[in-house]
């Protein structure tokens, strides 16, 4: 681990000098057709010694958003803007990427559920391993970004181990307002790197396939709060949410099902706190002589949302968890402030005068880049 950011960072095979940024593709195989797989990555070494921290996006190939905020961090933050270092793996399951789809292709297997990964096993081991020895092993703390799994959305929250201190800073500091505590499930990014004392949250947002920029605009806002807080970017503030609730390992969060099977229409929204007894989703046969409404059981959020149109009976269909009237009372201010969680907003235009408008390198040119920042390196 590299505390102190003035020494030259390894990582990648590579050595980056204190006050340089590099970014360069980092081969971790070939695929059956003789192509190499390539990691883009982007090194950030400050001049200025400090922790180093890592970004990760697309473990699951079609989870975008992440990606997108890992081209704002990469190309916002200069050398000379951090204490410390930071690690930029822009997407980590390429060949998922490149067919747009969750999983390693043909084999079907979940990287996610793979490390710390083996260097003499599959290709999927292999990657694992490759993310884990070269980078993720090379830090002080780490945000992996998620979203949904296709044909679902989630409401924006944190995913953290609430028992590691070192953890529950990571998660407060990021700033969401839901935290669903757990310490993740056997083979995950978050649950390995935590294990080997590199704290480590997972960061849930929306859906697969889009850049829903209403969220990336407020990622961006978040890392610079974990940055702040890790003393990474001292002068800048640590954000508080408003409210805050942690989610219990056990018992708190339920899945709400479906009895019959049938037809399914959704009925909340359009924000993501429901009323006790509000209905949620009916379920209808063709003839509608069957509707079973399914209502909430309490006041409280709708986290996650199975976006199916049609359920077999037992099958979910939404995450809820319940809320205190004191906290519904903060929540009801901020839908009436405009503030509160628009995950089901469907627009794509960053907001104005937002972390993008403000912060925003905008376009280069291939051909335009300044090379005195940004070296750039074939790793073939
Ligand atoms: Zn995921």
């Amino acid at each position: 681990m590299t505390g102190d950011s003035h020494q030259s960072l390894e990582v990648g095979d590579r050595v980056v000098p204190s006050g340089r940024k590099v970014q360069f593709r980092y081969a971790v195989g070939t695929t059956f057709n003789d192509d190499p797989i390539e990691i883009p990555v982007t090194v950030i070494n400050g001049t200025r010694s400090g922790p180093t921290g890592f970004l990760t996006a697309a473990v699951h190939g079609d989870e975008l958003n992440g990606i997108k905020i890992i081209q704002e961090v990469a190309g916002h933050y200069a050398p000379e803007d951090i204490h410390g270092a930071l690690v930029c793996l822009h997407v980590l399951n390429v060949p998922g990427f490149l067919a747009q789809q969750r999983y390693i292709p043909i084999y079907d297997e979940d990287l996610n559920r793979s490390f710390p990964g083996n260097s003499r096993s599959t290709t999927t081991k292999r990657l694992a391993n490759a993310i884990c020895e070269e980078f993720v092993s090379k830090c002080d703390f780490g945000l992996d970004f998620h979203t949904s799994t296709r044909n679902r959305t989630t409401m924006y929250h944190v995913r953290a181990d609430m028992n590691d201190p070192a953890v529950e800073r990571l998660a407060r500091a990021f700033g969401t307002s839901v935290i669903l505590d757990g310490e993740g499930s056997q083979g995950t990014l978050r649950r390995v790197a935590c294990e080997d004392g590199i704290p480590t949250v997972t960061v849930e947002m929306g859906r697969a396939h889009r850049f829903q920029t209403t969220h990336l605009d407020r990622a961006l806002h978040c890392v610079a709060s974990v940055l702040a807080e890790h003393e990474v970017l001292p002068d800048h503030p640590v954000s508080w949410p408003g409210w805050t609730r942690v989610i219990a390992r056990d018992g708190e969060k339920s899945w709400l099902r479906a009895d019959t099977g049938g037809l399914v229409e959704m009925k909340w929204g359009p924000h993501s706190l429901v009323e006790d007894g509000e209905p949620l989703f009916t379920i209808s046969d063709h003839f509608k002589d069957e509707v079973e409404v399914v209502r909430a059981p309490s006041t409280g959020l709708v986290v996650g949302v199975l976006e199916n149109a049609v359920a077999y009976p037992g099958h979910p269909l939404c995450h809820f968890v319940s809320v205190d009237e004191t906290t519904a009372d903060i929540i009801r201010d901020d839908i009436e402030r405009g503030v509160f969680d628009v995950y089901r907003e469907g627009g794509f235009q960053w907001p104005e005068s937002q972390w993008y408008a403000t912060h925003g390198h905008g376009t280069k040119s291939k051909h335009a880049r300044n090379i005195s920042e940004t070296e750039r390196e074939e790793n073939r």
